[in-house]
């Protein structure tokens, strides 16, 4: 069923994120969805009317084009989906500046730096800004320190968004900083609890709950709020 609203995903060529696009194709929305290698893409070029553009978020120049070719597009939605868990020792004490530095650029300067170039094209009033965080990027959260650099790279990403947000003039867009779960993905793994199609029903569920609402809120796919 059409539903005229429209949603920009980047990073959807597997994962939460083509889990998404598949959901809001399905569910009417128009999408246009972001991924590093269209040419590959394959599951997103079999649904029809998706728009696939080309993005690596690390690329500024890339970030300009695209913005360039979006413009005077609005969405409802716009969901930075794409993140990288890091090098495998995830030790501060061996991690090398070339991988702090990919691990960083990924999931904490590019996400702001695409959010900054396209904030302006989310519907007044309702339009939804969605950051995919981690509930391991809860300082408050004792689990997951094998994972102690991607955790603070999610912990990091939360504290620029909100420095983002408050810089944004009013009226300002609703903010999500969402946790998905532990989802069966390639980077979840196959011991994850919850099966991408949940991860998303639940993830659209906070988007349309949250939409209107205005305010930066940190919570699971399932609504729970979780502590910064
Ligand atoms: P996957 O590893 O399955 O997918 C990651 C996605 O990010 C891919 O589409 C990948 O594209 C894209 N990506 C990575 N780097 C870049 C880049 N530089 N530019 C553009 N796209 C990029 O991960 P998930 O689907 O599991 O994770 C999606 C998000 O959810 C991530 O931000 C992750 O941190 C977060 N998350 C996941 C959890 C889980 O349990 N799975 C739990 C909590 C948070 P490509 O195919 O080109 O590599």
């Amino acid at each position: 069923m059409p539903s005229n609203k429209t949603a920009l995903i980047i990073g959807a060529s597997r994962g939460i994120g083509l889990g998404l696009v598949r959901q809001l194709h399905g569910a009417g929305w128009q999408v246009t969805a972001t991924v590093r290698t269209p040419a590959r893409a394959t599951e997103l070029q079999a649904l029809p009317g998706v728009q696939i553009e080309s993005l690596d978020i690390d690329d500024s120049a890339a970030l300009d084009a695209l913005t360039q070719r979006l413009q005077g597009q609005v969405f409802d939605l716009l969901f930075v989906n794409a993140g990288i868990l890091g090098p495998d020792h995830q030790s501060a004490a061996q991690a090398t500046a070339a991988e702090l530095g990919q691990l960083f650029m990924t999931n904490v300067t590019a996400p702001i730096r695409l959010a900054e170039r396209l904030v302006g094209q989310l519907r007044p009033q309702t339009g939804v800004l969605a950051f995919m965080s981690s509930g391991l990027g809860s300082v408050a959260n004792p689990e997951g320190n094998n994972l102690a650099l991607y955790k603070a790279s999610k912990a990091a990403l939360n504290s620029l968004t909100n420095s983002f947000v408050c810089q944004l003039p009013e009226p300002r867009p609703t903010v999500l900083s969402l946790h998905p779960g532990w989802v069966k993905t390639d980077m979840g793994g196959e011991n994850a609890m919850v099966e991408v199609a949940d991860s998303c029903r639940g993830l659209i569920a906070q988007v349309e709950r949250f939409a209107g609402q205005g305010g930066h809120h940190f919570v699971d796919y399932q609504g729970q709020k979780i502590d910064w």
